[in-house]
């Protein structure tokens, strides 16, 4: 028997890659102020043949060279500056003018996520360290570019490197790219309503592992298609899509979404494998068993038992095996 194309790929447009903006001192690029790198080798080694990175160095970008004195941020009202202590000279306009003409670019040229150097009063996406005449400093701050980033796109998925170490947040973010990938695969291809409802129906059971309420309001969103614009829904669509996905997808919920998808094999497995596939969730559910268990288990069935809705649900298999995400979560 030849295997199924797994979901993901027949989704995947590979003429298209995976853009993926990135702070360039995560790439190994000396870029830094002292004249040095910050490689990350999962980045390059392990996500770098998925993705085509975007490098970008804001400090560099803005006319700092390398290597360059150091600057940081400096609380005040409404936000914090961006300011060189050596010369006192206060960078935020310059860091904000530079980012809005660079983000629109970005834009044209289309990314599916951006990671991000933690710590960076420039890249940092949260906890920079901010600070203040005398003290100590807060871990409050966030980046200049960083701020605009999220500001300006709030539809991108970004995170930082720091964060992609926890496993969950890693496969978070990764699952959130591939699928900002597919998105903009269907707009491409002009984003017609029949096409969002087969986008929509792949989807649901991700969606429903994030956020119980946006995959309602995205189900009611795309019954009421016929009553907006191409364009109101679609952006509507994306809006409420990213944001259910930021929702952490925990344990609970993913019990939750594989309990509904054995309904869909009630008459197709007997009631030993029907036991075996509830231990096995309420396994993973209690911490003893990885994710990939449970959903290798219920990919198996489906294999099995085709059931059209299960086979075409990108959940059991929303990003490449290789990339062994759901080991760990
Ligand atoms: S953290 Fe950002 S600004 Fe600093 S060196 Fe890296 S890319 Fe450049």
């Amino acid at each position: 028997m030849t295997e199924p194309k797994p979901v993901w790929k027949r989704w995947h447009d590979e003429a298209d890659p995976i853009r993926v903006g990135i702070s360039s001192c995560l790439l190994g690029n000396q870029v830094r102020h002292d004249g040095g790198h910050k490689h990350d080798r999962y980045l390059t080694d392990v996500l770098g043949p998925w993705f085509e990175w975007v490098p970008v160095c804001p400090e560099v970008e803005i006319g700092l060279g390398t290597p360059r004195p150091t600057i940081r941020l400096e609380t005040a009202d409404p936000r914090p500056r961006l300011v060189m202590p050596s010369t006192g000279d206060d960078l935020t306009q310059r860091m904000e003018d530079w980012s809005a003409a660079r983000l629109s670019e970005l834009r044209r040229h289309e990314l599916d996520g951006f990671v991000l150097k933690k710590g960076s009063p420039s890249c940092g996406m949260e906890r920079v360290r901010a600070y203040s005449s005398g003290g100590q400093p807060a871990r409050n701050g966030v980046g200049v570019f960083a701020r605009s980033l999220m500001a300006q796109w709030p539809t991108l998925p970004v995170e930082e490197e720091g964060r992609l170490n926890d496993p969950a947040l890693r496969e978070g973010f990764i699952e959130r790219v591939f699928c900002r990938h597919r998105w903009r695969g269907l707009l491409r291809r002009g984003g017609r309503r029949g096409e969002l409802v087969a986008f929509h129906t792949a989807h649901k059971m991700i969606i429903r592992a994030h956020n119980e309420a946006g995959y309602r309001r995205l189900g009611r969103l795309v019954a009421a298609a016929g009553t907006m614009s191409d364009d109101r829904l679609l952006e509507a669509y994306e809006r409420e899509l990213f944001g259910s996905l930021s929702h952490r997808a925990t344990p609970k919920r993913h019990a939750n979404v594989l309990y509904h998808a054995l309904g869909y094999l009630k008459r197709e497995i007997d009631a030993v494998d029907k036991r075996e596939a509830v231990e096995v969730i309420e396994d993973y559910r209690n911490g003893l068993v990885p994710l990939v268990v449970p959903v290798t288990l219920l990919r198996h069935h489906v294999r099995r038992h085709p059931v059209p809705y299960l086979a075409g649900q990108l959940y059991l298999e929303p990003h490449p095996k290789e990339l062994m995400l759901r080991n760990r979560v």
